[in-house]
């Protein structure tokens, strides 16, 4: 069964929702960030069935739509100039650019001071932040995994042989058959619990290299929550 949308009607205006087939029991609903509703649903499941369901959760729809609305818009290009805001591990900071002789990158409650050196070109300012960002992402990630390991009960030779970090588009992290575990830079910018998210995620694939049943049933079980952390991971870094 190919996947359609259902059209309906939302405190006056249009509303449509893909639906979405997948090899799953149970209907599930979402609203992503960008505002779009989707619907996961059985292979052969009645359309009729997940009309009634948009038609059941409209107040939980319009509570998800109004939270995501906050966010937008989900892009702001970042310019390396004083005043703006950047995050780190999920605080929202406000960037500081200082001149000096000795480059340096600090945080303090509010502000992320950035220091790249004589020059304060957005270009260098740019290039010092993120290098500080792959620091912090070294040591970060690292202390996550063992955490992570620690849940998951695996012993150090059972886990990922290396773990290194990436600058990936549009994906926050990958097991590689060799078992090494690849992380997006990005993820710094996230609260630690997101980026436990991606971790687990990825150690359920040193089990399970798939995204068959199993394996969401193992991530269901190891992280009850991960829905909300993704969501959270994906508004918070748009
Ligand atoms: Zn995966």
């Amino acid at each position: 069964m190919s996947d359609y949308s259902l059209n309906t009607e939302l405190d006056g205006q249009k509303l449509s929702c893909r639906v979405v087939h997948s090899r799953r029991k149970t209907l599930q609903l979402e609203v992503l960030p960008d505002l779009s509703v989707r619907l996961i649903a059985p292979p052969g499941t009645n359309p009729a069935v997940c009309s009634r369901m948009l038609e059941r959760r409209r107040g939980w729809l319009r509570a998800q739509r109004q939270f995501f609305r906050q966010f937008h818009p989900l892009t702001t290009r970042r310019e390396y100039v004083s005043g703006e805001t950047h995050l780190y591990l999920g605080r929202r900071l406000r960037l500081k650019v200082v001149a000096g002789r000795v480059k340096s990158v600090k945080v303090t409650r509010h502000h992320l001071t950035v220091c790249p050196g004589e020059s304060t070109s957005p270009r260098l300012v740019k290039a010092t932040l993120w290098s500080w960002y792959r620091e912090q992402a070294t040591d970060v990630f690292q202390e996550r995994l063992r955490g992570c390991m620690v849940r998951l009960k695996l012993k150090p030779d059972d886990g990922p042989r290396s773990l290194v970090i990436r600058s990936y588009r549009s994906r926050w992290g990958s097991m590689s058959p060799k078992r090494t575990l690849a992380l997006n830079i990005d993820l710094i910018r996230a609260p630690r619990e997101c980026i436990d998210y991606v971790v687990i995620h990825e150690l359920c694939h040193l089990k399970l290299p798939h995204h068959g049943p199993d394996f969401w049933s193992e991530l269901e079980t190891l992280m009850p929550d991960w829905r909300q952390r993704k969501v959270k991971l994906e508004t918070i870094t748009a």
